[in-house]
């Protein structure tokens, strides 16, 4: 392997990992009038509109973690941001963009939103089904850390109205979820998963990490079997990676001596090939390039599947990112400034960008990418571009590379190309974001 081969294939301090474009870091503060007068405009009640809160508590922060994640609010503190976020769906319903429309999905991300108690849960629920009309709701999404679930929890988060549940499990080795400092253990996973079948949610999602601290092959293998066993709906692989605000991240650019060996991409992408192999053979098919869906029953991602296609999304809670109306928005990161605005009855927005149409064609269609497939006519019909002659130097690289085909309107990644599909995203940016820093 050449030097630049090894570089690029050592895992790095740095975001691989692409939820959005343009890149969070050029999103920015100055951009109230626009975000306000988005939020002013009257909404096109037939534009597909979802909502995401962010709950940012966790019981310990894991090793790898990037998030917005408070790991020592007392009490007090998660009631008065149980309050705010019930206050703050009420304003969001109320501005012009919103009133009237109608929520079709619901994503409960964080931090853990089962860390909070039932009780906390309903209340949230109760308000956002009071702002806005729940009746053409079509998947509710809940993250949960497997030692923050009882029965009784479960039996709140299905009343509620939650239709995908999707567990972090991560790892099912002990030794393994405790080097890369998680909270819950092994047993825990396996405590919750009657409790979680008798629910019978429409659909159970795990998530795996390929490449955490301490992975070898034997145990990967192992890990899959675990997960086949377990029986989900779904399972969902993401490769480890760094981004500038994980601990391990902190130690590497300290240059902290004894730090750990982190799998490089190689490895996590042959742990990863392996994974999808051994699940299709279980009868899982693959549906991006990150998840695994059992082949034998019908299984959506309505949140990806709306938000990859530009639909509104409205941002709840500290931290959330939205998109209303063409902007891209960011509410106050920190939970005192927010809780505060909130109470002050100011909407609580932090930086917002606004695309250009060319950068909206380029956010759907690198996130559609993830898929593993593009339709060219969807983006013709959109945008009237024909995305093969518009990025035809980028199509034809990543071709000769071996990453994907196209042809007869399509264009369809190969197995490499799925593996690194967020490496080959970048080379769509437009000049200007070309070395930018991604959050
Ligand atoms: S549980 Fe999730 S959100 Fe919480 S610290 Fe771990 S990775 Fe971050």
């Amino acid at each position: 392997m050449s030097t630049v081969e090894e570089k690029k294939n050592k895992t790095e301090v740095g975001s691989v990992f692409i939820s959005n474009y343009p890149p969070y870091s050029v999103w920015t503060d100055d951009k109230g009038s626009e975000l306000e007068q988005a939020f002013e405009t009257p909404g096109d009640p037939e534009k597909p509109m979802g909502l995401y809160l962010h709950i940012p508590f966790c019981r310990k922060r894991c090793k790898f973690c990037y998030f917005k994640v408070y790991t020592d609010k007392n009490s007090r503190e998660i009631q008065a941001y149980i309050d705010a976020v019930e206050k703050e769906i009420g304003m969001i319903a109320r501005r012009p963009a919103v009133a009237g429309r109608k929520l079709k999905f619901l994503y409960v991300g964080g931090g853990t939103p089962s860390y909070i108690s039932g009780r906390h849960l309903r209340g949230i629920m109760d308000h956002i089904k009071a702002a806005l009309p729940w009746d053409d709701m079509e998947e509710v999404t809940f993250e949960c850390e497997p030692g923050t679930l009882t029965e009784k929890k479960l039996e709140i988060i299905k009343e509620v109205g939650v239709t995908r549940l999707s567990l972090g499990v991560e790892n099912f080795d002990d030794d393994i979820l405790s080097e890369n400092g998680r909270a819950h253990i092994s047993t825990e996973v396996y405590k919750v998963h009657p409790w979680i079948k008798k629910q019978g949610f429409d659909q159970l999602n795990i998530d795996l990490i390929s490449g955490m601290v301490g992975e070898t092959w034997e145990n990967w293998k192992a890990n899959i079997e675990k997960a086949i066993d377990y029986d989900p709906d779904s399972i969902t692989i993401y490769q480890m990676e760094l981004p500038f605000n994980t601990v391990y991240s902190g130690r590497i650019l300290n240059g902290e001596e004894g730090l750990p060996d982190f799998a490089d991409w190689k490895v996590k992408r042959e742990w990863h090939n392996y994974a999808m192999e051994r699940l299709q053979e279980a009868g899982y098919a693959i549906a991006s390039g990150y998840t695994m869906v059992k082949r034998d029953k019908k299984v959506s991602f309505g949140y990806r599947d709306h938000l990859w296609r530009g639909a509104d999304l409205l941002a709840l809670g500290c931290s959330a990112f939205g998109h209303i109306q063409g902007v891209h928005y960011q509410n106050q990161p920190s939970i005192v400034t927010y809780t505060q605005m909130v109470e002050e009855g100011r909407q609580p927005l932090r930086r917002a960008y606004v695309p250009t149409e060319e950068e909206r064609l380029v956010r759907e269609m690198i996130l559609q990418m993830k898929l593993g497939y593009l339709y060219t006519a969807y983006f013709q019909e959109k945008y009237g571009v024909d995305i093969l002659e518009k990025f035809q130097d980028q199509f034809a690289m990543h071709k000769e590379n071996g990453m994907l085909d196209f042809g007869n309107g399509k264009v369809t990644l190969t197995r490499a190309g799925l593996l690194r599909v967020d490496s080959l995203l970048p080379a769509f940016y437009d000049a200007k974001y070309q070395n930018t820093r991604y959050t």
